[in-house]
């Protein structure tokens, strides 16, 4: 819903840029790795939603690396208020977001 409005921002040249270098920084996802899982990012993700806001959107530190499953599962899930919370290696739950 939200991505099909800000879709343009998707095509810019600055965006390609912004998403090739966080992938080629963090190759992996990074709640996968929360629980040392090893999966391909497919997907670059803002931390913060932009809404529309570019200087968020162009943030490099607002930017994550995640698979395709969480993104379609956990971020949706917190982007509509939700908490989100994995159980990490050491057995103790972990918020994400
Ligand atoms: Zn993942």
């Amino acid at each position: 819903m939200a991505r099909s409005v800000w879709h343009h921002l998707y095509q810019t040249a600055a965006w390609k840029r912004l998403r090739e270098h966080q992938l080629a920084v963090q190759p992996l996802c990074e709640f996968c790795l929360i629980t040392e899982d090893v999966t391909a990012a497919e997907v670059v993700d803002h931390r913060r939603a932009h809404k529309g806001d570019l200087e968020l959107f162009h943030d490099p530190n607002n930017l994550q690396s995640l698979c395709k499953h969480h993104h379609d599962s956990a971020k949706q899930l917190m982007e509509h208020g939700k908490k989100v919370a994995v159980i990490g290696v050491d057995g103790y739950p972990i918020e994400m977001g």
